[in-house]
């Protein structure tokens, strides 16, 4: 039925018919409340700015706009409606005699609602130059648009205008004022209003989650998610619940993200395609790359962002055939491919030495899809070069480019450069890199092990003092480990980590000698200070990854895998350190870095030495 139609019904039913016996009498102002009534489930039935205009001259016919009630209704439907219009609400707005805060608010909400900033801000100006008293409501509009917006200035004038007026304890105000901070990606003014909260509701702590979730501090997000679940707020939203499953997926937790895959099963009926995919991405940076699958095979509608996580998942985990597959899936299925995507396939090709896939990928994409390569499509067809051997190509490829070349696509050479004991080119490789001052002390370390690996000694050496002499250190490490169903965190050479440091440091002790009995040999080129050889392999061990594996291997049960997420990629000698665990403890260990996984089994990795 038309929205015409259902109107004309309502209309014929409503409009007091002539010929009706005239048994009651009404009296005039029972006739008025009748027909405020009317009025009201017009409004509520229209569905077009059509028809509304015709409950608007009804309206005037039978005299009820000068009724503030009915008045004010009229303006929100037509404000707040997703058939409204802003103009047409605009000329109601103007024919309303004193207009009150909730008339003002009305409006407000309406350009908040139309991305329309400036107006909202205007009117609120207005408002206060008529004198009309902002409430508590008026606040968390104009914060709404501050935030969509992320215009902090403006929001922390309306910050100062609420305190003026002593909105600073009331919940509503104080909600909208953390998602605007966080929105604006103040976190600590967005916890500083949270803190002061003296009650604090479900919504306060989901913006709170949230603005932690936005900028990526995963650890906060769960530690408040557990927080919020010892105050006995026990029924979170949806999108804090995507924003805990986020942080798992980072953060490797897959027993909490278990749990909350649990929680919204039961909680909600149908799971939509952005909470699917959600946990599809969490199975899968947790290691369980068969479950995200799963997930994906059984989703209704698959959206864009649902290949592109199934795209770099798969990547991740080296799996680059069963990548090009989904993305075919995808071209068939009609959804069309963004740059994201193709730098999933790309380094999906890249990861698993499918050179021809990856060059017909890329001209795919800029002929067919139209899409202009950027910097990180061409890092991925350099490392695809680089990896399968073909340096001089990749070095062609680098100069050739329409864009400037980064300090990512010479780093992709310079490895492939270290692998393939170029020399050559990878001099070439490391003094771009020092030409771009990207001070990545990682580039002066690999040149200078390749001078050393030629025997040219005096190269070696003259590379590492430029390293020192420009004061480059490594960036501190950390590597995360959940052990009964708690995140415990390792940073590099960390004497603090609670009472347990001793019997990890007696783990350690204990493993090295059986890495040694195995024919493990510390590679001290990996220690950037320059310290005696001693201090150089105390250093080594003292790496947050091995911290981490001694943690979990005393706390978990024998043969249970270990899956550990770092910050920064790991050194060389972690690398060969753990392959060596993972046989000598029978364990399977899973880490993730920020680009991909290693799958430790049996004395070997997934990436076969090469990341
Ligand atoms: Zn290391
Ligand atoms: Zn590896």
């Amino acid at each position: 039925m038309s929205g015409t139609s259902i109107l004309h019904h309502h209309l014929l039913l409503f409009t007091p018919p002539e010929d009706q016996p005239k048994t009651k009498i009404k009296t005039p102002e029972a006739d008025l409340r009748l027909k405020e009534q009317e009025c009201l489930c017009l409004l509520k039935r229209c569905n077009n700015l059509k028809d509304f205009k015709q409950v608007h001259v009804q309206v005037l016919k039978w005299g009820l706009f000068s009724n503030p009630y009915c008045a004010s209704n009229l303006l929100a439907a037509c404000a707040l409606s997703n058939w409204g219009s802003m103009d047409y609400a605009c000329s109601i707005f103007n024919q309303i005699d004193e207009p009150g805060a909730f008339v003002f608010n009305t409006l407000i909400r309406g350009f908040v609602k139309d991305d329309k900033f400036k107006e909202a801000w205007l009117l609120y100006i207005e408002m206060l130059e008529s004198e009309v008293q902002p409430d508590n409501f008026t606040y968390p509009a104009l914060l709404k648009a501050c935030a969509v917006l992320q215009t902090l200035e403006e929001g922390m004038q309306i910050h100062g205008h609420a305190n003026k007026l002593g909105f600073q304890s009331d919940l509503f105000v104080q909600n909208a004022l953390i998602n605007m901070y966080g929105k604006c990606k103040e976190i600590e003014l967005s916890y500083a209003i949270f803190e002061q909260m003296d009650e604090k509701s479900v919504a306060s702590w989901s913006a709170t989650i949230a603005a932690n979730a936005s900028v990526g501090l995963w650890y906060e997000c769960l530690m408040l998610f557990g927080d919020m679940m010892n105050e006995g707020c026990w029924r979170p939203e949806e999108s804090t619940l995507v924003s805990v499953i986020s942080a798992c997926a980072h953060m490797g937790c897959l027993d909490l993200g278990r749990c909350t895959h649990g929680s919204l099963i039961r909680n909600i009926s149908e799971l939509n395609v952005t909470v699917q995919t959600s946990l599809m991405d969490m199975y899968v940076k947790c290691g369980r790359l068969e479950k995200g699958l799963c997930l994906f095979q059984m989703m209704a509608e698959k959206n864009q962002s649902s290949y592109s996580v199934m795209i770099s998942g798969l990547a991740m985990h080296g799996q680059g055939e069963q990548a090009l597959r989904v993305f075919s899936e995808m071209l068939e299925d009609g959804v069309e491919p963004d740059d994201v995507i193709y730098v999933s396939v790309l380094s999906a090709c890249s990861h698993a030495g499918l050179v021809d896939e990856g060059l017909q990928c890329f001209d795919r994409m800029r002929l067919e899809h139209g899409i202009t390569p950027t910097v990180q499509h061409y890092g991925c067809l350099v490392d695809l070069l680089g990896r399968a051997g073909m340096l001089q190509k990749a070095l062609e490829l680098i100069k050739s480019m329409a864009v400037e070349p980064n300090d990512v696509v010479w780093r992709s050479l310079l490895s492939a450069c270290k692998v393939h004991q170029n020399l050559e080119i990878g001099e070439i490789a490391a003094n771009s890199l020092f030409q771009l001052n990207s001070e990545n002390p990682g580039d002066y370390i690999i040149l200078s092990n390749m001078y050393a690996q030629a025997q040219r000694w005096d190269d070696a050496a003259k590379t590492r003092m430029e390293m020192t002499s420009k004061g480059l250190k490594q960036t501190p490490g950390f590597s995360l480990v959940v052990v009964s169903r708690k995140v415990h965190r390792f940073v590099s050479e960390d004497k603090t980590h609670h009472k347990c440091h001793n019997s990890i440091l007696e783990m350690i002790h204990q493993m090295e000698w059986q890495l040694r009995f195995e024919g493990y040999s510390p590679d001290t080129s990996q220690v950037l200070v320059d310290v005696d050889e001693q201090e150089k392999r105390e250093r080594l061990k003292g790496h947050s990854q091995k911290l981490a594996i001694a943690f979990a291997l005393i706390n978990t049960s024998q043969g249970s895998p270990i899956r550990i997420t770092r910050n920064i990629r790991m050194c060389s000698d972690c690398h060969t350190y753990t392959k060596f665990i993972s046989a000598i403890y029978e364990r399977e260990i899973l880490v993730r870095d920020r680009k991909r996984f290693h799958h430790f089994k049996d004395g070997t990795c997934s990436c076969q030495d090469y990341w």
